[in-house]
């Protein structure tokens, strides 16, 4: 790294010229063309098959055996077809990436000669070596043998590698003794857990015609884009996706100039490339705008059944990269790449519904909707307030923590936010007020006046965690780098275990020979005297709010990760997981083993990286500026004009106490014994960050020193601004 490289970087990044924007396809001409669609399958499988595969997608499960082979042939045939060589079972461990195995279709016959082959046996299931996967404590059981099988709930596509074409199958990825070892086996159990809750309670409200409830799932994605010349010069981003260094610049987000701004022509013409790629594996980007920070964008797609928005969000954030790399540029999904400026989040829009009642978390237009809506609600706000640690736990990253519980929101206190009208109501029923009714009849009158919601976007509320935006959730502390699939499979086993108590109180209600309106009312009473806590409609980011959060509603405030995962370990939380019947104790506790383990690697490799960088870039530049100002002083002295030695004093001092805290970091560093994850974890928390933030402080200060000749890393100004 010198000072001539970062001079390089400039000129190239303002050389360049955008890549030359194509005329974007027709939509309807590219949609979905990349999708093994079910009309595609329609259109090649015998009658019989089909109907096979489509009930089996309805319901979700494994495909029969007996019509595997049929749709494996014309799988093939069809990627084949596409320029497909290679096929792969594409699966989600639990690092926030996507895996996949590639196989070719070739198949070599005892006379040498070869054929393409595709067997049902294989669609079905693959065998991918498991041992190089995190596991956490079931690597030991289960000697990492692991299993994919296809999800057919999630169509298979054709994406271009560098492979060439490659037929992608979604799969599940468990053990050998059926241990889920990945994102989407709890995502599809959690899902039928909630739907199993759910349509007990619409039937109790008196619906005889219920479909099976899905959950949708909307990700609203944030990231930066730096010019790769200016990442190439930075190993911390090339590294660990952040900037540990770099003073902040004079101007920053603070004129609000950027925010759904013009967007910058390379940017769009990249945007509208990445666009192209999604609607050929039908996915359905709708929005794109700048954000809040300068060279910070977002793009959210259309909502969808949550499991394969899921995927379809992994996809999303492997195009945005490898896309970017096409533009020259590096795509950064890290929650804070640039401290003092905007940080990146993934909003995680959330609702729940069917073909036959429609959007439960939908206020509806009539009187009876409203009261299944109010029951659906009611079951959330109960959810979140029993087991807001858990969702606290479950958006708990290293990198995260950048953002959460720091001075940026949405705060590490998660809260319900319900817009003014909901809110009114809830109180309502809170204070019994429903009963005082103009007909006499309790719940009568409680229906009757209760207001026909209407849907208000603008009714919004940004520092809030969770927050009801008029048709579903918005789990807005989702870090941009995750998976959303943490963050479902939580929401929807929270719902499934508020729904429980809901059927069974309801069913109580009932029994009592009660109205089913007084029923309801009665249950939502129940639920307010209880969890009315965690309903907040102020601004999140205040002191005041923090301070009254824990000292007088009770919520836990768990700033960090090392404080927020441990949750999982929590027997309650083990008794959820366990009653929904979404993991088992023992996969509970694999994955706090590799979330901690991810969490403690994290923060060394960022240590390690602070320590070298700090030694071989800026200690060097430091010092190459006190040598140049020593001989200026000397010189000048020799000719009778003194100058000012202040400077070289402060450069002097601060490298000096860069030095210090180096050497304090390099020793807190070298201890490794630790009692358990948790003590290494708020070890890491503690003792390195704090460290390692001490360091970069220093070296943030030399940076605004040190002669802009001598400095060798791309600045803040440069990355953010030069385009
Ligand atoms: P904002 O930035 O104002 O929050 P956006 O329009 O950018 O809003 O994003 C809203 C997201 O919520 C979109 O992905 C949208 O499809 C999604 N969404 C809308 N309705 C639902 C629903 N019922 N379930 C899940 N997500 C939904
Ligand atoms: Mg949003």
């Amino acid at each position: 790294m010198s000072h001539e490289l970062r001079v390089q970087a400039i000129s190239q990044v303002t050389d360049r010229t955008p890549l030359p924007s194509k005329i974007p396809s027709r939509l309807e001409a590219i949609w979905a063309m990349d999708v093994f669609t079910l009309s595609k399958m329609q259109g090649c499988l015998p009658k019989d098959v089909f109907k096979s595969v489509q009930s089996t997608i309805k319901k979700g499960g494994k495909l029969d055996v007996s019509v595997a082979g049929a749709v494996a042939a014309a799988m093939k045939d069809w990627a084949i077809s596409k320029g497909a060589l290679y096929y792969a079972h594409v699966f989600y461990p639990l690092t926030n990436a996507t895996a996949e195995k590639h196989d070719s279709f070739i198949s070599v016959q005892s006379d040498g000669s070869v054929i393409s082959e595709f067997t049902g046996k294989v669609l079905v299931q693959g065998e991918p070596d498991g041992s190089s996967f995190p596991n956490g404590g079931l690597r030991a059981t289960n000697a990492a043998r692991g299993y994919t099988a296809w999800d057919v709930t999630s169509p298979a596509y054709v994406m271009e590698t560098d492979n060439g074409m490659t037929l992608c199958i979604p799969t599940v990825f468990v053990s050998w003794t059926g241990e889920a070892l990945d994102k989407k086996t709890p995502l599809l159990r959690s899902n039928s857990a909630m739907s199993k809750a759910a349509t007990r309670v619409l039937k109790l409200l008196g619906y005889t015609d219920v479909a099976t409830v899905n959950s949708s799932c909307g990700a609203e994605q944030e990231y930066f884009l730096v010019d790769s010349h200016f990442a190439h010069n930075r190993p911390d981003l090339l590294l660990t996706g952040r900037t540990l260094f770099g003073k902040s610049p004079a101007k920053g987000q603070q004129f609000d100039d950027h925010y759904f701004g013009a967007i910058p022509e390379r940017v769009q013409v990249f945007m509208q490339d990445v666009e192209e790629k999604l609607y050929r594996l039908g996915i359905p980007a709708k929005t794109r705008h700048n954000e809040v920070a300068p060279g910070q964008f977002e793009i959210a797609p259309f909502f969808e059944a949550a499991n394969v928005a899921s995927d379809h969000q992994q996809l999303l954030m492997t195009l945005l990269k490898i896309t970017a790399k096409k533009h020259g540029f590096v795509c950064l999904l890290h929650e804070k790449p640039f401290a003092g400026v905007n940080g990146s989040g993934k909003h995680v829009n959330w609702s729940v519904g069917n073909p036959t009642q429609g959007n439960l978390l939908d206020p509806g237009d009539n009187p009876h909707k409203n009261l299944q809506f109010l029951l659906f609600c009611g079951a959330v706000i109960r959810g979140v307030h029993t087991y807001g640690s858990l969702l606290r736990a479950v958006v708990a990253t290293a990198s995260n923590d950048h953002r959460l519980g720091a001075n940026e929101a949405p705060p590490a206190i998660i809260s319900v936010y319900l817009g003014t009208q909901l809110e009114e109501v809830f109180e309502q029923i809170a204070n019994g007020d429903v009963k005082d009714s103009a007909h006499g009849g309790m719940m009568d009158l409680g229906v009757d006046t209760l207001p026909i919601f209407v849907k208000d976007a603008g009714d919004r509320n940004r520092t809030s965690p969770f927050a009801f935006t008029g048709n579903r959730f918005e789990f807005r502390a989702v870090g941009s780098n995750q998976s959303v699939s943490g963050p479902l499979v939580a929401m929807n086993t929270v719902l499934a275990d508020s729904l429980t108590w809901v059927g069974d109180k309801l069913e109580a209600e009932l029994a009592k020979g009660i109205e089913l309106s007084a029923a309801v009312f009665a249950v939502l009473k129940e639920v307010m005297d209880n969890h009315s806590a965690v309903i907040f409609g102020g601004d999140g980011y205040s002191e005041e709010w923090h301070k009254m959060a824990v000292e007088e509603r009770g919520l836990p405030n768990l700033r960090t990760t090392a404080d927020a995962l441990p949750v999982l370990k929590e027997p309650k939380i083990e008794e959820l997981f366990e009653r929904v019947g979404v993991l088992t104790p023992v996969e509970l506790e694999s994955r706090f083993d590799v979330y901690a383990e991810q969490y403690i690697q994290t923060i060394e490799v960022e240590a390690k990286l602070v320590v070298s960088m700090a030694k071989t870039i800026i200690y060097p530049a430091a010092v190459r500026y006190l040598s140049d100002l020593g001989s200026a002083i000397a010189n000048l002295s020799n000719i009778g004009i003194t100058i000012e030695k202040e400077t070289a004093e402060k450069v002097a001092s601060l490298t000096q106490s860069m030095m210090d805290n180096v050497s304090k970091l390099v020793g807190a560093s070298s201890i490794h014994d630790f009692e358990d994850a948790e003590a290494h974890m708020q070890y890491c928390a503690q003792t390195i960050r704090p460290l390692m933030d001490k360091v970069r402080e220093y070296a943030d200060a030399l940076e605004g020193e040190i002669a802009d000749d001598l400095w060798p890393l791309p600045t803040y100004q440069e990355m953010l601004f030069v385009k």
